[in-house]
């Protein structure tokens, strides 16, 4: 069997590890339209502050190693069609930019999502970056130590955007950041976390522009100089965009079912509308569980997740995907938080119907000095028919970002605030209090519900 894998980030990597596990005499192309295999995007605010030292250590696998292990690596090479009735494949070499066709038995795409670009005036002035992939990455390290550089505007205060103010704003210069929702990180927190941590950001010099709309770029010597808002201007001699990703799949269309959002449509076995292809990652829908629903969350270890279960499935249809909760963890500046499932603040987009509890406590028992204890913020979302555990969030200057694993996995099992209320979770003063934050949570919502 010949597969191609097209994408060298987390889905076709882990696509291709798991073929590899597979132990079977199958051949594997694997396809880079970029000059570097594997470039991990997640480990770029290390590298940009200074704590990971080389670009190139911030990947998964060198195309020597893989050779080694019998895959073909091409780099420079892009899959630019696809002919799904003859089972082939055009590639243009960007190298000598010769074109040629490759057949294929299976086809696995992970090509993954791009940047988008905000249409306003002036979205063409220099200095307009955006942060994903190894040559943003060089060119914004470029920009950490340019004496040029003292205004910076990040527009969009997800994660990404939050990376790059952080990066920047530690590198000494002055952040504005700008976003059309009303809070900072709005659909990762609701608004208990984000008053906090909006407010901590300004501590550490962060102008906050939120509930702000995008009009133009204003520039000089085609350079930007300035960012217009609907309510104000900022000056800016460099722009970062992290306003969201949007699905790499224009050139698919009227190849493959794509959904509205221009997502790559797949069954519970990767497998998309075409027979022997296959999709996996940012271009693609995932099976999300809080609501039994879907929902496009761009995240590694969804990318890494679908990989793994599309390598096996590829011969015949064998496991089905069994869906995420959409976790993710996040420092900003002397917080750390995470999140999964359902929040207050995206209940409405997900069509549920939900409920909350939220505690604050904190996490080591109240005799230990407070140098060494930390407030917690915790807040357990559920189904306010059923009870079932739908979404969670956890904040400290402390690390206790691993409850929220725990509760990705009640999610998973569909369990109840009932389930979570006597919770066996370990307690020693050095680590927890008797009662972990999720019982307390779990405990107030049973409360709540009598
Ligand atoms: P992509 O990473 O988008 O990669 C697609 C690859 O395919 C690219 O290398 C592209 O050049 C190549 N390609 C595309 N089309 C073709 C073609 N036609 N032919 C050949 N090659 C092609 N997620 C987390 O879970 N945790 C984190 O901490 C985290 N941090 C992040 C930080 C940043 C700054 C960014 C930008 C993202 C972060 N993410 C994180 C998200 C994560 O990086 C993505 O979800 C993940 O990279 C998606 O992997 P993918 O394989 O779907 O596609």
């Amino acid at each position: 069997m010949k597969v191609i894998v097209v994408g060298s980030s987390h889905g076709g990597y882990e696509t291709v590890e798991g073929l590899l596990r597979q132990d079977s005499d199958t051949e594997i192309q694997w396809y880079e339209k970029g000059d570097f295999l594997s470039f991990l995007s997640c480990g770029m605010q290390l590298y940009l502050e200074g704590k990971v030292k080389k670009v190139n250590s911030v990947s998964y696998a060198t195309p020597e190693e893989m050779e080694k292990k019998g895959v073909s690596v091409f780099l420079q090479q892009e899959i630019t069609k696809i002919d799904p009735e003859k089972h082939e494949v055009e590639v243009v070499n960007h190298v000598d930019n010769e074109t040629r066709t490759e057949k294929y038995d299976k086809l696995v795409l992970s090509a993954g999502a791009v940047p988008t670009q905000i249409p306003v005036d002036g979205s063409d002035l220099q200095n307009i970056y955006a942060m994903r992939g190894r040559d943003w990455a060089m060119k914004l390290k470029a920009k950490t130590v340019d004496p040029n550089v003292n205004n910076v505007v990040v527009v969009g205060s997800g994660y990404i955007g939050n990376e790059a103010t952080e990066v920047f704003a530690k590198a000494g210069m002055n952040v504005t950041v700008i976003d059309i929702l009303p809070r900072v990180l709005g659909t990762y927190l609701d608004p208990e976390f984000t008053d906090i941590l909006a407010k901590n950001m300004e501590e550490h010099g962060v102008k906050i522009a939120a509930g702000e709309s995008v009009k133009k770029f204003i520039g000089k010597d085609g350079k930007v100089t300035q960012v217009e808002t609907d309510k104000g201007t900022y000056d800016a001699d460099l722009v970062i965009e992290a306003a969201g990703v949007r699905p790499n799949t224009k050139w698919l269309r009227g190849v493959l079912q794509l959904n509205d959002d221009g997502t790559i449509a797949t069954d519970d076995y990767m497998q998309t509308s075409q027979k022997d292809i296959f999709a996996v990652g940012d271009a693609t829908h995932i099976k999300f569980l809080p609501n039994d629903g879907e929902a496009h969350i761009s995240l590694a270890t969804n990318a890494r997740r679908q990989g793994r279960i599309a390598a096996e499935n590829l011969e015949k249809p064998t496991r089905k995907f069994p869906g995420i909760s959409g976790s993710s963890a996040l420092t900003v500046f002397d917080y750390k938080f995470a999140s999964t499932g359902i929040k207050d603040a995206t209940a409405k987009a997900y069509n549920a119907n939900v409920k909350s509890a939220y505690v604050t406590d904190t996490y080591r028992p109240k005799f230990v000095p407070e140098d060494e204890n930390a407030t917690v913020y915790f807040k357990l979302t559920y189904n306010a028919d059923n009870h079932q555990v739908v979404g969670a969030q956890i904040m400290s200057k402390a690390d206790v970002t691993a409850d929220i694993n725990a509760i990705s996995v009640a999610i998973q099992a569909k369990m109840i605030i009932e389930d979570l209320e006597y919770a066996d979770f370990f307690f020693q003063p050095g680590f927890d209090r008797p009662w972990n934050i999720i019982n307390v949570a779990a405990q107030k919502a049973v409360d709540q519900e009598k």
